[in-house]
């Protein structure tokens, strides 16, 4: 009989309760078994509300739990680190939340450790697992738009009160909405149109939600193939909606509510022989993400977000907000990583 494959959650997230233990308890033979939390009375209760058996207050106790063969990494951004690096070192594969972390050598040294003890990483980068996401970047591959020329994602949404936490407040914690939400967006860019982004300007704001991080963001992004790409993400803006624009010298695709975490959204695609709305067979984005990296970690592929692709969206960002800081253009710094 195949053994269960215990997930360790580090962290008593929201992203966690609401969407991920479901996930995990979706694939067949996973199973969520113990959860840390820096105070063990919320890990008690956290677990008690989750049906979770253990509950513990180190990464150690977690990591020292035999039924612990994966951990998720959903705690507050600047403790990503310690927790990837702990659970490397303790040989579990580890599908860790974004931003990686705060600096790009952090998540380089993230990414290597994890290389270096052959376990699997995987980054939440969760947009490019909805079908609408897949189906167009299927058509940019397919050349239906012909050469792109530029891309528009909106992004401008309002944080729900219960999230005005650490994300408005606290720049230790990483919050703002560049490594927020700009991040996510940085791997939808990559992923549709299969390349890196070369430089970026950007302007950001801090308007009236947050103090001390910027709550909304404007970005300019230049592809290698010369394809340009807009970008606005905000905290504040109730009645926007979210989509995306791809614009090529052959046609158009137009999609709308498609930055969520939803199976939702419709795809547009405007051509010369008229307008054709895709058929989207919706599919739930972290039971996705959860079956290709319970494959992965099966020895069959890679999981949808590597921890590479973590490091290139935070890369992006990154430069995202050096620009808006510094009010001139920045080119992208890529690092490479080794197993050491
Ligand atoms: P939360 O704000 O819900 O939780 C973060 C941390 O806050 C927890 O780990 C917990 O610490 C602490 N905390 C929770 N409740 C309390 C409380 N009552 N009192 C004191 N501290 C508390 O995090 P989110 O779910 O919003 O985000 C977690 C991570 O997931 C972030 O990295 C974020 O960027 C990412 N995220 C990703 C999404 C995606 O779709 N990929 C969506 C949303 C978030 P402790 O563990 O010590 O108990």
């Amino acid at each position: 009989m195949n053994k269960t494959v215990g997930w360790g959650f580090i962290g008593t997230s929201n992203i966690a309760k609401q969407w991920m233990a479901a996930a995990v308890r979706h694939q067949p033979g996973h199973e969520v078994m113990a959860v840390m939390s820096n105070s063990l009375s919320r890990a008690e209760m956290y677990a008690q509300d989750l049906k979770i058996a253990n509950a513990y207050d180190s990464f150690a106790a977690l990591l020292a739990d035999p039924a612990v063969d994966v951990v998720y990494i959903s705690n507050t951004n600047e403790q990503h680190k310690p927790a990837v690096l702990a659970a490397a070192k303790a040989g579990k594969h580890v599908f860790c939340e974004k931003p990686l972390a705060l600096n790009l050598a952090d998540a380089a040294e993230m990414v290597s450790a994890c290389k270096q003890a052959g376990v699997v990483m995987a980054t939440n980068h969760h947009l490019r697992n909805a079908a609408t996401h897949q189906a167009i970047r299927a058509e940019i591959a397919a050349g239906t738009v012909g050469q792109v020329i530029g891309v528009r994602i909106f992004h401008a949404i309002h944080l729900p009160q219960p999230l005005q936490t650490w994300r408005v407040n606290d720049p230790k914690a990483g919050g703002g909405v560049v490594l927020d939400v700009a991040v996510h967006d940085a791997d939808v860019i990559r992923y549709l149109l299969a390349e890196d982004p070369v430089d970026v300007m950007a302007y950001a704001q801090t308007g009236g939600m947050a103090s001390a991080v910027e709550d909304g963001a404007m970005t300019m992004l230049q592809m290698p193939s010369g394809a340009l790409v807009q970008t606005h993400e905000s905290f504040m803006v109730p009645y926007a909606g979210t989509g995306l624009e791809v614009h090529g010298t052959k046609g158009s695709i137009v999609a709308r509510d498609i930055l969520t975490q939803r199976s939702a959204g419709t795809v547009e695609v405007i051509t010369e022989t008229g307008r054709r709305q895709l058929d989207i067979q919706h599919h739930n984005l972290y039971h996705y993400s959860l079956a290709q990296f319970a494959q992965a970690i099966a020895g069959n592929g890679q999981p949808a977000v590597t921890g590479e692709d973590g490091l290139k969206s935070l890369a992006i960002a990154l430069a995202m907000l050096k620009s808006a800081e510094q009010g001139q253009r920045v080119r992208i710094d890529y690092p490479t990583v080794y197993a050491q």
